[in-house]
């Protein structure tokens, strides 16, 4: 249930209906609108009816149902765009796009600080790099693990770019979240539950990946569960969905921005790596995102794709990167945006 705030209600009148909200057993989330506050009940949907009593409190003005099954998601709940930083002045979700580049797994000091250099000077904001690689097989290279986080924060501490990368297992949350300005949820990750609810608990922002198989309205589920948690920063990325067509690694669901911009404030950013599988293909991807209006990418730049122990094929090389982000600036300026 939305429960809408009369224009003017302060805080005490805000305090007082969340407390209502708890004792009816639900939890209670603010939502800060530009004239007037909301706040989403939400909880088990087979009681909800009792909310309907707070209609008599004095500074509530409405009580509302949330229609969409995921709510605090919903554009029904937050009507205009989220807008929120991942790291220190470095925000998402506004006119500004946001370009997140580095190689698929950090491999070594000398691999990584290369990279990174070479994505900030091309106007990256945020380094990527896993240290936890999900793999296909168990004899791939797993990454560094918590090795690979120290080269990600000492490659951080000398270029000053946020870093993001993925946890793979609920039980390093808290060790990743030590290291990492942003936490990332990769495909094959989103429906793990507890990984989400412990995402969830924690204060850094969350980048989650569409899972290859997942529809639209799953993905939001899962963003749900993070959500629902108190964590709301989370990033929705759309890296590719599974399909019978093999020229690309999968298929990019560009359709997926304006879908998911219709129906969530949560800002959208696609991975036009992961969903080509070809570094021919990355910088096209890049425009068309962009023209689909996009809050941002992630890209897989490597300083020598060949000796790559990961997805060499999909990465560009720092000279591809920064003539993709050249052109990318006019198409930013077109679609009304900048970089
Ligand atoms: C990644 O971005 O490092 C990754 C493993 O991608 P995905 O989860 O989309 O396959
Ligand atoms: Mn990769």
């Amino acid at each position: 249930m939305i429960i809408v705030m009369k224009k003017g209600a302060g805080k005490e009148a805000l305090a007082e209906v969340k407390k209502r909200i708890r004792e009816l057993g639900y939890k209670a989330h603010v939502i800060h609108g530009e004239s007037r506050d909301v706040i989403g009940a939400i909880g088990d949907e087979r009681g909800k009816a009792i909310l309907q009593s707070l209609e008599s409190m004095p500074h509530v003005e409405a009580v509302v149902p949330i229609l969409r099954p995921y709510k605090l998601a919903s554009r029904e709940i937050k009507p205009e765009p989220s807008v929120f930083e991942l790291a220190p002045g470095v925000s998402i979700g506004g006119k500004e796009l946001l370009v997140m580049a580095g190689p698929c797994s950090v491999e070594g000091e000398s691999q990584l600080l290369e990279t990174a250099r070479a994505v900030k000077a091309a106007g990256a904001k945020i380094l990527r790099g896993g240290a936890f690689k999900p793999r296909t097989s168990p004899y791939a290279f797993q990454g560094l693990e918590e090795e690979g986080l120290k080269l990600l924060a000492a490659a951080r501490e000398v270029t000053g770019l946020p870093i993001v990368t993925e946890v793979v297992n609920p039980r390093d949350v808290d060790l990743v979240a030590r290291y990492a300005d942003v936490l990332q949820v990769g495909a094959r990750n989103v429906q793990n539950f507890p990984l989400l609810r412990l995402l969830g608990q924690q204060n850094k922002p969350v980048l989650l990946k569409r899972g290859m198989s997942t529809t639209i309205q799953e993905f939001l589920m899962s963003a749900e569960y993070i959500l629902s948690e108190g964590n709301q920063r989370v990033v929705l990325c759309e890296r590719g969905i599974r399909t019978f067509e093999t020229a690309t690694r999968n298929t990019l669901d560009l359709s997926a921005v304006p879908v998911l911009k219709e129906q969530t404030h949560l800002p959208v950013v696609i991975d036009p790596s992961h969903s080509t599988g070809h570094a021919s293909l990355v910088p096209a991807m890049c425009y068309a995102a962009v023209a689909a209006g996009c809050d941002g990418l992630l890209v897989e730049v490597h300083n020598d794709p060949e000796t790559a122990s990961c997805d060499g094929p999909q990465s560009l090389t720092p000279e591809d990167f920064s003539a993709v982000m050249e052109k990318l600036r006019r198409f930013a300026a077109a679609a009304d945006r900048s970089l």
